[in-house]
Formats: C-alpha cells, sequence, structure tokens
C-alpha cells in the first residue's frame, strides 16, 4: 500500500478533586467538561472544525478520534492536540464549577487504568487492503502486538497481591485485554478487532482495528508505535516471509511479557518453541531493516523509526534502560519512579510512588510529570507549539478530513443543519443530496462545492487572531462567516 490512512481513538481518564469539600462524582464531572461542546453541537457526538471527533459516552471517559491521516507526524499532532482540546475544556469546566459553588480541580488523564482499576483504551486505525490474509493478522501481526509493549508500552506500577510484590510493568492495557482476534464489540477487548467498518470502498479496503495499545504520552514513542506497526504491515502487504511466531495463549502471553521487564520472559507458540519478547521483536525488526533496504524508505522518519525500535530492543536485552529513557514511556516514568524511590527510601507498594505514576498522565501542561520532564530536558519531543496549535484547528491537509472540515464549517457559517461522520456530508433540508466521501485520501469533492453553493452567499474566511477572540473553545471557533449578499443595483432614475 502505497499511502495509509491512519487514526487513533483516545479515551481519558476523568476525576475532579474538590476544594474543601468531596469532588463531583466522574460522570457529573463529564457533564461539565462536555457542556460547551453540546452547547455547540447540541449533542455529546461531534466531529470538529480540525476533522476529528469529540465523544462522550455513557460512562465517563470522554474521547477523542483524531481525523484520518495519512502521514505519522500528522497523526501524532492530530493526537496531541486532541490533549489541548481536552485541556482547555477540563479548564473551562473547572470555571463553570467553581462558578457553581464547587471550587476545585479537574484532573484529565491520558493513561489506560484509573485507581479503581478500570481499563479504557487507545485504540489504533490503519486502513489496509481487503486482500490482507487474515492467516497473516493472526502469524505475525498478532504477536507483534502482544509483544510490542516492549517498545511502546506506557508503564505502570503494578499493587502487590497474595502472589507478588509491587512491580513496574511494561503494560498498561495488558492485563486487561481479554481475547485475541475478535469480530465482537471492543468491549470485549479483543487485541485486534475485525468488525468490519471500513469507512473506505468496502471492496477495496478495510480499517484494522488495534485495541490493545497504550495512550502515550511520549511523542518519540509514538512515532515508533506506529511507525514500526505500519512497517510490519507493509511487509505483510508485499507477501514477504516474515516467519511464524503465533502464540499458543496470546492473552496469557501478553500478561506474562508485561510483568517480566528483564524481557526474558518465555511465551510457547503453536509449534512449541519457547520465545521471548525480545525474540520476537528483534526477529521482526531485522526483517523491516532489510526491507526498507530493499524497498527504500516511504517516508522520511522511517530510519528513525528502525533506529527507536532497535534501541527499544536492545535496551531490553541489555538491561541498559539508559538507551531510551528520554524517548519510551516506560522507561522515561520508569527513570523519575526510580530515582524518587531511591531518594526518599521508598519501596513501590509506596502510595506517594503509585501518585507519580499518574501525575505522569496528566495532559496539565503546567502541572503533569510528563510535561514537565519535557521541560527538564529529560523527555524529547519532535513536534513544536506552533504545530500543536495548528492542529487544533486545521484538519491534516492530505485527506478527506479537509472535506469534512470545510462542509461542516461552511454550513455553520451559512446556519443551516447538517449532520457529517467520517464519510457522509448531509445538509438536514436536502437529504437527497447528501454525498459519500468513500476515499480517504481526497481532498476535495466537487459535489460538496455544488452542495454549499446552492446555499448562496460569499463566506468569508476568520483569521487565526479573529478565530481565538470567540469565546468558546479554540477548537470549536467557527472557521467563516457569511458577508453580505451584493447589494442589487440602483433601479434607474426615470
Ligand atoms: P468506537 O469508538 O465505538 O470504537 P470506532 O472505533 O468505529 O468507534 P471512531 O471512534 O469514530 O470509531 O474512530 C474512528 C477512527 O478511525 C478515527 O481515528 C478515524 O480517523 C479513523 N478512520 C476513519 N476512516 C478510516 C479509514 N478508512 N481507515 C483507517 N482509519 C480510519
Ligand atoms: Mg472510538
Ligand atoms: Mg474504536
Amino acid at each position: 500500500m502505497e499511502r495509509r490512512v491512519f487514526g487513533v481513538e483516545t479515551e481519558f481518564g476523568l476525576a475532579h478533586h474538590g476544594q474543601g469539600r468531596r469532588g463531583l462524582a466522574p460522570d457529573e464531572a463529564a457533564r461539565y467538561l462536555f457542556r460547551p461542546v453540546i452547547d455547540w453541537g447540541r449533542s455529546s457526538n461531534v466531529f470538529i472544525p480540525n476533522g476529528s471527533r469529540l465523544y462522550l459516552d455513557v460512562g465517563s471517559h470522554p474521547e477523542y478520534a483524531t481525523a484520518e491521516c495519512d502521514d505519522l507526524l500528522d497523526l501524532i499532532a492530530s493526537d496531541r492536540a486532541g490533549e489541548l482540546i481536552m485541556h482547555d475544556l477540563g479548564q473551562r469546566a473547572e470555571a463553570a464549577m467553581g462558578a457553581d459553588g464547587l471550587p476545585g480541580s479537574v484532573y484529565l488523564l491520558k493513561n489506560n487504568i484509573d485507581s479503581q482499576g478500570n481499563s479504557y483504551g487507545s485504540h489504533e486505525n490503519y486502513l489496509i487492503p481487503r486482500t490482507t490474509h487474515f492467516r497473516r493478522l493472526s502469524t505475525v501481526l498478532l504477536p507483534f502486538l502482544v509483544t510490542r509493549q516492549i517498545i511502546a508500552g506506557a508503564g505502570r506500577i503494578v499493587p502487590a497481591t497474595e502472589d507478588a510484590p509491587a512491580h513496574y510493568a511494561f503494560s498498561q492495557r495488558a492485563d486487561h485485554m481479554w481475547e485475541g482476534i475478535s469480530s465482537a464489540t471492543t468491549r470485549s477487548r479483543p487485541i485486534i478487532n475485525t468488525r468490519d467498518e471500513p469507512h473506505a470502498d468496502a471492496s477495496v479496503h478495510r480499517r484494522l482495528h488495534v485495541i490493545v495499545g497504550d495512550s502515550n504520552m511520549s511523542e518519540t514513542t509514538q512515532l515508533v508505535r506506529f511507525g514500526a506497526t505500519d512497517l510490519v504491515l507493509r511487509m505483510i502487504e508485499a507477501g514477504q516471509p516474515l516467519g511464524d511466531h503465533e502464540l499458543e495463549n496470546p492473552i496469557s502471553a501478553i500478561r506474562h511479557i508485561s510483568h517480566d521487564l528483564s524481557g526474558r520472559a518465555t511465551v510457547r507458540t503453536r509449534d512449541g518453541k519457547r520465545v521471548t519478547a525480545v525474540d520476537v521483536q528483534a526477529a521482526l525488526l531485522e526483517k523491516a531493516r532489510r526491507f526498507v533496504a530493499r524497498h527504500g524508505a516511504h517516508h522520511d522518519r522511517v530510519e528513525q523509526v528502525l533506529d527507536l525500535w532497535g534501541r527499544a530492543v536492545e535496551a531490553v536485552a541489555t538491561g541498559d534502560h539508559s538507551l531510551i529513557d528520554r524517548e519510551i514511556d516506560w522507561a522515561i516514568k520508569k527513570r523519575l519512579i526510580d530515582e524518587v524511590a531511591a531518594r526518599s527510601g521508598l519501596d513501590l507498594g509506596a502510595p506517594r510512588l503509585d501518585q507519580i505514576d499518574f501525575a505522569y498522565h496528566d495532559i496539565h501542561p503546567e502541572r503533569g510529570l510528563f510535561h514537565l520532564l519535557v521541560r527538564r530536558g529529560r523527555a524529547e519531543r519532535l513536534l513544536d507549539d506552533a504545530r500543536l496549535r495548528r492542529a487544533i484547528t486545521d484538519p491534516p491537509a492530505t485527506t478527506r478530513a479537509v472535506v469534512r472540515g470545510r462542509f461542516l464549517s461552511a454550513a455553520r457559517a451559512h446556519g443551516v443543519g447538517h449532520t457529517v461522520d467520517w464519510v457522509h456530508h448531509k445538509l438536514v433540508d436536502r437529504p437527497l443530496e447528501a454525498v459519500m466521501v468513500k476515499d480517504p485520501f481526497v481532498t476535495e469533492d466537487p459535489r460538496i462545492e455544488t452542495l454549499l453553493a446552492r446555499l448562496g452567499g460569499e463566506l468569508l474566511e476568520l483569521n487565526p487572531a479573529e478565530r481565538e477572540a470567540q469565546s468558546v473553545p479554540l477548537a470549536l471557533s467557527e472557521r467563516y462567516v457569511r458577508t453580505q449578499p451584493a447589494a442589487p443595483p440602483e433601479p434607474p432614475l426615470v
């Protein structure tokens, strides 16, 4: 596949700590959080001008799903923009609560497990050809994903149980996955969900839905997570022989691997061999290196992906975590926890260290510990602030998200009822003229322009300062205003 569409969905943890009194329950806090969204779009499930989707399900884990991206840095930027959007909503919710006599702080966490042990997800979406053999997904992709936690996990302190003392694990999600590959709902937490909803031409494409990943704070970790997965998919799509690491029991394997930081835990393959996560990752990395050497790099970050992937595998194999402790979430966070533990003489069961584990994922740019580490030069970034800021308001430029962003902004400027989803664009008054954009790579669609032209009147695009001056959250600000229709010519004086 020459170009691929990617998208990532993030569910956030939400908590309110009351000042001098009990905080609000999460579902009440979520209602405050989504108030501006509902005011703006009359729904708690909206597509916003940057092409992404903001969503509040019945629970209390607000979700942001990035627009379709075909470039890894756009994907990371769109996902990071989601954090900034949630943070903005969090600040507004805090102010609204205060005004209602409920002072306190709103916490939004980009992790996958709350203090009660509930888990929530970070789903990846990859456009793949319909011809991809299902068997290759189970023999190659599934073992890759089960072991990918050693290069892209977000890490966590696992509390002591009767069987094991408190310890540090690679992954947040590993203990919460229940199935290997399944078409059932994502509620049953399969590693790969095969529900057939391609949001594209179903005769040509599928959307691969990966449920297993940890949410990442680190942009470099995201690069290796999405970049390595893309490379493995490319090799599968090219029919490259990749060995067979099909696991006897993927679910027990993923847990076993997560809890052994030495990387030496062995798991059994279908054909009776015992392999480690390092074995599986190192084998696929080697294949990927050769594949790239033979076919060339298909984007300008391929070398960086291979380099970081290689260092992550080596760091686990040798125990020298300093190779990646500024770039890979589990190692960045572990270094911090280890330092505090050593300085304060604490062991891993200490509540203070648990707090650090959570605070690492706090998306608040001043309060969150990951962001603090970035400011101290102890964690790397890939994107600058200007790019992140743009991603809050602007769709990625090379996919149909541009069409969606334009359609919904223009319809709003005209004040006409409309609905959109990943594929459909409809004006409520003209249901028969609904436009389906099945090709996720198109950036313009004349049918949409025709539909909008029927609304008459000229639209004027606002500049960034004008948009920022609006009283709604930046992500929801209007892109256009409708200019007055030209005045009719004066009648002749006779
Ligand atoms: P749920 O939240 O119930 O799991 P879902 O996973 O079907 O729903 P959304 O939350 O709406 O879907 O997110 C869909 C994701 O898929 C978005 O990130 C979007 O950018 C991405 N996407 C859209 N079209 C495609 C496509 N053709 N191929 C790959 N990804 C796509
Ligand atoms: Mg979703
Ligand atoms: Mg999903």
